[in-house]
């Protein structure tokens, strides 16, 4: 997740005295350097998985007969241990242009590759996405993508932020592979989301420019971390003023951080409701916040605008970020109060994210049943 852009988001609407001044790397989600008419290379051809990243473990979690049932039999073939091998080869220091940050894009490639969507390494001028694909069987439906980003800060191993999404998307990407749907599934891995929301900004705008169908977007940002410890969860500045219902379920929970925030903007609001469904069905608490299309991309709303589906946001695309909250419940984001580091996450809580995103997306995406 991306550090704080605005000084006071959601506390301008009471005072912004006594915040912090924005941190100097921070950097706006409308700007960077983007050019949507750079290349693109297919990676399908790449000879095999020679870098050194878990394969992928297809034994586990059903079959796949049984496994493309329904969007609930898929959901339950998410397969943890496949998760926590990924999640483990992942969570090492992956700035930009570092030997792990290309075995991570590696991994990428290589396992969509493997499981059996055609990769586009989609290059712009300073970075690399990752895109797969699996077509559906309407040549006209627009696709239903999961993403997440790859790239971390210097000096942090990112575990959380956002090794868990990676890790959780591949393995979205090996259970969805064994259905067939009316709308194509992509699977994305963000480049650059550290430095100012980068890659997605530039492949959401690509996709703009080139009329490309998007259905809807679900983000995964830091989905590792969750406590039940009373007080676990802190709110941004405002957020009672303007979400009550919402901050009232988390008063009444004691301030537990043990639930996922499902933000989505109104054109979401379908899919949202899909995802809310599944997680109630695999006991993922979830507390939901719908944006309105004034709110989406207003500023003072910037706390929930700090990743990837941002630049979906800005492009009227309907997006859904699925977090954790990042700093407002793990003290160890971005290494501030801690290594951010596999030993403090909960398997057990992303394991119950990728469940809800798979029954979502299956459902979304038409599964032919
Ligand atoms: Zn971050």
């Amino acid at each position: 997740m991306v550090r704080r852009i605005l000084a006071c988001s959601l506390v301008a609407l009471i005072a912004c005295k006594g915040d912090e001044p924005p941190a100097a790397d921070a950097a706006s989600s409308t700007s960077g350097p983007t050019d949507p008419t750079t290349t693109n290379a297919t990676a399908g051809s790449s000879a095999g998985n020679d870098t050194g990243g878990p394969d992928p473990d297809s034994d586990s979690g059903g079959s796949p007969s049984e496994c493309a049932e329904s969007p609930e039999a898929m959901a339950d073939c998410v397969d943890a241990a496949a998760y926590q091998n990924d999640l483990e080869f992942i969570a090492e220091l992956r700035t930009p242009g570092s030997p792990h940050w290309q075995a991570v894009q590696d991994l990428c490639a290589d396992r969509l590759t493997e499981l059996g969507y055609e990769v586009t390494l989609f290059e712009y001028a300073t970075g690399v996405n990752v895109l797969g694909t699996r077509a559906g069987t309407d040549p006209d439906a627009p696709m239903v993508l999961l993403g997440a980003h790859y790239d971390h800060i210097p000096g942090c191993m990112g575990a959380d932020d956002n090794a868990t999404g990676v890790a959780a998307s591949l393995e979205a990407a090996r259970v969805l592979a064994q259905g067939q749907f009316e709308h194509p599934i992509t699977i994305a891995c963000w480049d650059e989301e550290e430095d100012g929301l980068v890659g997605s900004e530039a492949f959401a705008n690509a996709a703009a420019e080139q009329g490309i169908g998007i259905e809807v977007y679900f983000n995964f940002d830091m989905i590792g971390y969750a406590s039940d410890e009373p007080n676990s969860q802190s709110i941004p500045p405002g957020f009672d003023l303007v979400f009550p219902e919402q901050i009232a379920q988390v008063e009444a929970n004691e301030f537990r951080g043990d639930f996922l925030l499902v933000t989505a903007d109104d054109f979401a609001a379908e899919p949202q409701q899909a995802f809310i469904a599944h997680a109630d069905r695999v006991g993922l608490p979830t507390i939901s916040l719908t944006l309105t299309e004034s709110q989406k991309n207003n500023e003072l709303f910037g706390d929930l605008r700090r990743s990837d589906h941002a630049p979906f946001w800005a492009t009227d695309v309907a997006a859904v970020f699925l977090t954790d909250s990042g700093e407002f419940r793990n003290d160890r984001y971005h290494c501030i109060g801690g290594e951010d580091t596999l030993d403090s996450l909960a398997p057990a809580f992303s394991e119950g994210v990728t469940r809800a995103t798979v029954g979502a997306m299956a459902e979304t995406a038409g599964l032919l049943e």
